[in-house]
């Protein structure tokens, strides 16, 4: 034994009791969580402060809030493993000082304070604000699915509940003819075949029969709302596509806004849609209110380029970069595509790969926008018109915001790197918060919920990703200041 390193001896008596705040030291990141909710108004941000006048005394909101704070830190989301650390983890008998709440308890807290807890994230990134570490005027925007507490199995579109009734009806043919057979061989020859073959049929047809029941009352309820899906165990989770080669999950749409400097989540939205392109403005606002800066600029991948949506944003004062998906039929058949033809704004018109003008003709309305038209009066007998247009002549559309929508591809044209500067700052943050989540995402079922538990791990996110910025004295300097 001599050779190795000998620890404590455990019935050693101590001289002097050590305290409680020896055994965590001064940087350790869960006095950076006790710092913080010190720092926080908790009435202020809806949390219930006030102690009952009668009854038996609850817990200090803040203390809920601390143990959960550690917990996203350190990945023990479960209330009942947040329960047992509370009696044996050192950090978690420090920072609530020996009390030990039960875990309904503390999963009530997290249930019953949804809008607080987005609220106290929101004054981290305030803090972050203060502090200068979001002064860069650049922030990307993405949507990534997070799968919710439910099992595939519990969620059904029009789709999937077609496919299971047609399944029923194939898998009841066979039982209907083994009973169809039974009465024909009695009727022909007297015999009665075996009973148990018969009550086997029998109970597999009121089996699927049920079964058809079950469905076609789900396919009812569909009918009586507007969704297109229902979820039994969770009826906000949405069956969404990840990517072409990714299976779909049943989860909801997590919209994360993350700037470019520190990587630190600014904004983030929790959705039932399982795209992206209804986002932009929602994110792109959200981001202005939190960072406030005099410029910003805001990148997305093309699931985002949305006209109205980009002009939203330029509205708003962001300048957006999203990328325009390619859906030119003309592209598609071999034909010049809308960017062969340039747009003259003096003139009003454009002038096409033949040198032609294309004037303006009439304004007609597409999906609520107002679309110009413009064509040219000489594309018969034009050489190159096998290569513009299989009609009489070419026309071009042009929607009356247009001039956005170039100006955002100007800027994307102007430096192309920035689509790479989009991936490699919003999808750490993404990967950092799934593996921190696990294997099922959220504890928690319904939207409400669920956001509160995001709101959790952004937090989490970003206080650790500012503990390694700036280090954990610093911060807690900072929240104390
Ligand atoms: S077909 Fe008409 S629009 Fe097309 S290149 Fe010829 S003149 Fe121009």
């Amino acid at each position: 034994m001599g050779q190795f390193i000998e620890g404590v001896d455990r019935h050693q008596a101590m001289l002097l009791p050590e305290c409680l705040d020896d055994y965590v030291c001064t940087g350790s990141p869960v006095r950076a969580i006790d710092a913080f909710v010190e720092m926080l108004d908790l009435a202020a941000l809806g949390f219930n402060a006030t102690p009952p006048a009668t009854g038996r005394s609850g817990y200090h909101p803040g203390l809920m809030l601390r143990i959960y704070l550690y917990g996203y830190l350190d990945q023990v989301q479960s209330s009942r493993r947040l329960e047992r650390e509370c009696g044996r983890n050192l950090e978690l008998i420090w920072l609530p000082g020996r009390l030990k709440p039960d875990f309904k308890t503390i999963a009530d807290f997290r249930k019953d304070n949804g809008p607080a807890i987005r609220k106290g994230c929101q004054q981290f990134v305030a803090l972050c604000r203060d502090i200068n570490l979001l002064d860069g005027k650049l922030v990307a925007i993405d949507g990534s699915r997070f799968k919710a507490a439910i099992s595939k199995a519990k969620n059904y579109t029009r789709g999937k509940l077609r496919q299971k009734l047609s399944e029923i009806e194939k898998a009841i043919e066979p039982y209907l003819g083994e009973l169809d057979r039974a009465d024909d061989v009695f009727e022909q020859t007297g015999t009665v075949l075996p009973g148990a073959r018969i009550e086997r049929a029998l109970r597999k047809l009121e089996h699927l029969r049920k079964e058809a029941a079950r469905y076609r009352s789900i396919e009812k309820r569909m009918d009586e709302t507007v969704e297109k899906q229902v979820s039994l165990s969770d009826p906000d989770a949405r069956s969404m596509a990840t990517t072409p080669r990714m299976p779909r999950v049943v989860g909801c749409n997590v919209q994360t806004a993350v700037e470019a400097e520190n990587h630190l989540i600014v904004a983030h939205k929790v959705t039932m849609q399982g795209y992206d392109r209804d986002a932009l403005s929602l994110m792109a606002v959200a981001v202005r209110d939190a960072m406030a800066p005099d410029q910003l600029e805001a990148i997305a991948d093309k699931g985002y380029c949305k006209s109205e949506e980009i002009l939203a944003c330029e509205e708003a004062g962001v300048a957006v970069v999203v990328p325009k998906p390619q859906t030119s039929n003309a592209g598609a058949l071999g034909q010049f595509d809308k960017a062969h033809f340039a747009y003259d704004a003096e003139a009003d018109a454009y002038i096409c790969p033949a040198g032609q003008q294309l004037i303006y003709r009439f304004t007609g309305q597409q999906d609520g926008k107002a679309i110009r038209t413009y064509w040219s009066s000489n594309c018969d007998g034009c050489v190159l018109k096998d290569k513009c247009t299989n009609s009489k002549e070419r026309r071009i559309r042009r929607w009356q915001h247009e001039d956005v929508l170039e100006h955002v591809q100007q800027r994307l044209h102007k430096d192309p790197t920035q689509l790479a500067v989009r991936s490699t700052t919003v999808e750490h943050p993404y990967g950092t918060i799934k593996s921190w989540m696990g294997a099922t995402h959220f504890k928690m079922r319904r939207l409400k919920n669920v956001a509160a538990e995001m709101a959790l791990h952004v937090l989490a996110h970003n206080m650790t990703r500012v503990m390694k910025i700036i280090g954990t004295p610093t911060l807690i300097a900072a929240m104390r200041a």
